[in-house]
């Protein structure tokens, strides 16, 4: 018979912290439970404390400041988020890639702090894309960090982060006075959750004329952690789009994102299909625009 472990319902972030701190690596916080599902079924065995997230309110909060952010709670659900007026009003960005993460039933309990924690999640890459930032908690202070350095730290130096507690999802404001194009994309195989073989999106300010002044660029795919294309972000910033630009953006992402083979998908097919998607958008986009123009 498996073991029944503790649960802990701390309300405040210090408490969950110190609760973690006192089991460490034989507890394991838990929002929506859903990964903790996961493991159970390939027969992970729980630890000893699970430190439930749940009744701690802060976590719990969406809101909007004009000239800043929109915050995300870390326990926010991911069907909360697909009918909060904030995120339809500000952020619409997030509805499609969120609609493709599981069944209803799964997206009632998921959260998007779980999903950054999982560390594979799919909201990580449209997130990177959207220059999120984490607010979180390390035992003595709330510290801000760009997502990317926050997951840096979660991935690289796992013993002494372990206990960081994800406040707040924070997402900037597009800037006005910009075309804003936002691109999303997820292939996966057609069965019981895996994470997808790729995933990626694509954050453009365009300019009247197409020259491009921000461009940020994010992959995900299985097996390899979510990351920033950075290189050939920078070859398209300040670009005017253009046949000739897109065909240089693929042979540079070609160049930079070097994913890895696993059973299903080789780590050729996972760059190429990068690439070719990214192409496809921004073809897609030039030609969009060439018709308004014209
Ligand atoms: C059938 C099924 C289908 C799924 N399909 C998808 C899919 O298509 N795409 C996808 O991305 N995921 C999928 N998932 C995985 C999962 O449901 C989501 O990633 C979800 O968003 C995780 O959120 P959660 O609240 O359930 O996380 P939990 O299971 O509660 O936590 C996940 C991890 O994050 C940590 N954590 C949680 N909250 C915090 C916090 N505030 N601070 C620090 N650490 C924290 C936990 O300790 C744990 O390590 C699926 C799961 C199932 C069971």
């Amino acid at each position: 018979m498996s073991h029944v472990p503790q649960i802990w319902l701390p309300v405040t972030i210090e408490e969950a912290w110190k609760i973690k701190n006192t089991f460490r690596n034989n507890s394991a916080y838990i929002a929506g439970g859903t990964i903790l599902r996961l493991q159970e079924e390939k027969g992970i065995s729980k630890p000893d404390h699970l430190i439930s997230l749940r009744e701690i309110p802060s976590l719990q909060e969406v809101s909007h400041s004009q000239n800043d952010f929109l915050s995300i709670g870390s326990n926010v659900t991911l069907s909360y988020l697909l009918k909060h007026p904030f995120i339809q009003k500000y952020q619409n960005s997030l509805i499609s890639a969120v609609k493709e993460i599981a069944a209803p039933g799964i997206r009632n309990q998921a959260t998007i702090g779980g999903n950054i924690g999982y560390q594979y999640g799919d909201l990580i890459h449209v997130l990177l894309s959207l220059n999120a930032q984490i607010l979180w908690y390390d035992g003595v202070s709330e510290q801000t960090s760009l997502l990317h350095e926050f997951l840096e730290l979660m991935i690289n130096q796992a013993e002494t982060f372990s206990n960081a507690i994800i406040i707040n999802i924070l997402i900037p404001n597009r800037a006005a006075d910009y075309d804003h194009t936002f691109y999303f994309e997820k292939i996966g195989r057609r069965e019981a959750f895996t994470p997808s073989i790729i995933s990626i999106s694509c954050y453009l300010e365009l300019q009247k004329g197409f020259k491009i002044d921000e461009c940020r660029i994010a992959v995900s795919s299985s097996q390899h952690f979510p990351e920033r294309l950075l290189r050939t972000e920078r070859l398209m910033k300040g670009k005017t789009l253009t046949k000739e630009e897109i065909n240089e953006m693929y042979k540079v992402i070609l160049l930079e994102y070097n994913p890895v083979d696993d059973p299903f998908a080789s780590a050729e097919y996972k760059k190429r299909m990068a690439a070719n998607l990214l192409a496809s958008f921004l073809v897609e986009k030039l030609l969009e625009r060439s018709e308004i123009h014209s």
